[in-house]
């Protein structure tokens, strides 16, 4: 059991927790950062990013979710491994219930992120960042002339099919249903466009490749016999998913699970904020979530000296 109570914790070590961390420990505030994996967060698994101001020739994921770890030790930070399952809110002093113990603090920053949905088929995983991507906007200008693929119906997978268009030659919009689940503008944005093909009522079986995707073996209904497409890239909008579960019943949450803030990015609950993909926004990139966490911290600090 903990006893000190600290100015603020931090749930969630990508870049939202760790942009929280550097201006939390440079505000002199006691602060302590709670990670149940490494510190990086989804950047950790990205080949490479692109489009993060500060690295004109592009930086590999690893090494830039281990500079922001590093700057954020060089200030002091405390970074513990810990999974928070559950949490007291209400009050001053909130307790934060990892699986290791309990850690009590005055102000709470929630940047537990997210995860996309996978397909779960074979070659998915063996192929993510090597032609199989979550994020068009993170990985679509290095499709250039190339064919690609996205597979999902919603307003996410036809948005970013839509913004694909900009730099493939051809994109197959690969839905399970014979019509789309996108608001009727985008649809008709998607299925007028000249360079999107709609494959309807397809399953993807698996990714295929050796070192970079080559083809997606699809199924159609009843058992069809499956087909192979030849493309480069394959866009995974299945879902996301926000890792909230720690939080239900704690703080409102939307339908699907994400935290609505203000624009201090306080959450309803007072002392507690939220920042980064974990959030109710409309875009999720390495730079929003920075943006957000500085926020944060900043409101959660005027906070800790009004209270
Ligand atoms: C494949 C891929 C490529 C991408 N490429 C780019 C790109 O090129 N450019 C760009 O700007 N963005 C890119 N993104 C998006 C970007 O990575 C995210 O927007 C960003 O990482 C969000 O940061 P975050 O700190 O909010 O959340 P996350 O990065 O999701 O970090 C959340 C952290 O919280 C931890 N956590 C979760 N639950 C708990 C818990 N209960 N207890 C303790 N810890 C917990 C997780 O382990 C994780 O480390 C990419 C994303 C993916 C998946």
């Amino acid at each position: 059991m903990e006893a000190t109570t600290h100015d603020v914790i931090i749930v969630g070590g990508g870049p939202a927790g760790l942009t929280a961390g550097i201006y939390a420990r440079r505000s002199k505030l006691e602060a302590l950062l709670i990670e149940k994996m490494a510190p990086g967060g989804q950047v950790l698994s990205t080949h490479w990013v692109d489009n993060y101001p500060g690295f004109p020739e592009g930086i590999a994921g690893f090494d830039l979710s281990d500079r922001m770890r590093q700057q954020a030790e060089r200030f002091g930070l405390a970074i513990v491994s810990d999974e928070i399952t559950g949490a007291s809110l209400e009050g001053p002093e909130k307790v934060i219930r990892g699986v290791e113990r309990e850690y009590r603090t005055r102000a709470v920053i929630v940047a537990s992120g997210a995860v996309w949905k996978k397909l779960g088929v074979p070659g998915e995983e063996r192929l993510a960042g090597r032609g199989v991507s979550y994020c068009a906007t993170c990985d679509g200008p290095f499709y250039q002339d190339l064919e690609v693929a996205v597979v999902g119906g919603g307003d996410s997978a036809v948005q970013e099919a839509v913004y694909l268009t900009r730099f493939a030659k051809k994109v197959y919009l690969i839905h399970r249903r014979d019509q789309l689940r996108a608001c009727r503008i985008l649809q008709e944005k998607a299925l007028s466009h000249p360079k999107v093909v709609p494959l309807w009522k397809r399953l993807v079986e698996s990714v295929e490749g050796t070192d970079q995707v080559e083809a997606l073996r699809l199924k159609g209904p009843d058992g069809l016999v499956p087909e192979t497409l030849p493309v480069q890239g394959v866009f995974v909008y299945v879902g996301i998913q926000p890792n909230t579960e720690w939080l239900r019943d704690l703080v409102p949450l939307d339908p699907q699970g994400f935290i609505p803030t203000d624009d201090r990015m306080a959450t309803q609950v007072p002392g507690v904020f939220a920042a980064g993909d974990v959030r109710k926004k409309m875009v999720r990139q390495i730079s929003t979530a920075v943006g957000d966490a500085a926020t944060a911290l900043l409101a959660a600090e005027h906070y800790l000296e009004n209270s």
